[in-house]
């Protein structure tokens, strides 16, 4: 039997085996009446839409200034992409290197995989090359650093503040979002997907 495929109680421990529930059915322990498990396919909705909802957020933190800076009568804008490339410019290519990928690629592959992994399950198809997908995910999950970027890109601000004038950028908003929305998004547990794309038509 498959992990996946018994309940065990968190109160009395009783092992149960997993049925297939109705939509927003709950199931309970036979000794003890707490609820086991719930039918988690209604939770799809919630964490597509937060998948979608994060592509928006990545796309206004990518394409807009994440500050602008004034200095002397002079100012200056800087995407993520204008300062990787500066960084990467400027000599510190290895910094760079590794700044584009946990703010930027892996974001991307994270958020790009979910969202068609989840359209499909939402469609109840089974999503081609699934494994693979599932793969990738639970590797670049770990990777996909938003939050550690956002605390460098504000002590870099308080920083520079002292010195000249700084106004964030739409940009940072759409990271602040991003930040909270990778946050939320990674409390859902990925086994769930599995036990859905078992169940759907392939
Ligand atoms: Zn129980």
């Amino acid at each position: 039997m498959k992990p996946s495929s018994i309940a065990v109680c968190e109160h009395c421990d009783a092992v149960h085996r997993r049925v297939h529930l109705a939509p927003r059915a709950r199931a309970h322990c036979i000794r003890c009446g707490t609820v086991l498990y719930t039918e988690r396919r209604r939770h799809l909705d919630g964490w597509l839409a937060l998948t979608i909802a994060s592509a928006i957020a990545y796309l206004v933190a990518n394409l807009n200034p994440i500050v602008e800076i004034q200095l002397r009568g002079e100012s200056t804008q800087a995407s993520l992409f204008q300062a990787l490339s500066a960084t990467w410019y400027s000599g510190a290519e290895p910094v760079a290197a590794l700044a584009a990928l946990c703010a930027f690629v892996f974001p991307l592959v994270r958020i790009g995989l979910e969202t068609v992994v989840l359209a499909y399950l939402q469609l109840g198809r089974r999503p081609p090359a699934l494994r693979a997908a599932m793969h990738t995910l639970v590797h670049i999950r770990p990777w996909s650093m938003v939050e550690v970027f956002m605390l460098g890109v504000v002590v870099a601000l308080v920083k520079l503040g002292g010195e000249t004038t700084v106004i964030p950028g739409p940009g940072l908003a759409g990271f602040a979002v991003l930040t909270v929305l990778l946050t939320i998004l990674a409390s859902f547990d990925p086994d769930t997907l599995w036990e859905n794309a078992e169940r759907a038509t392939p």
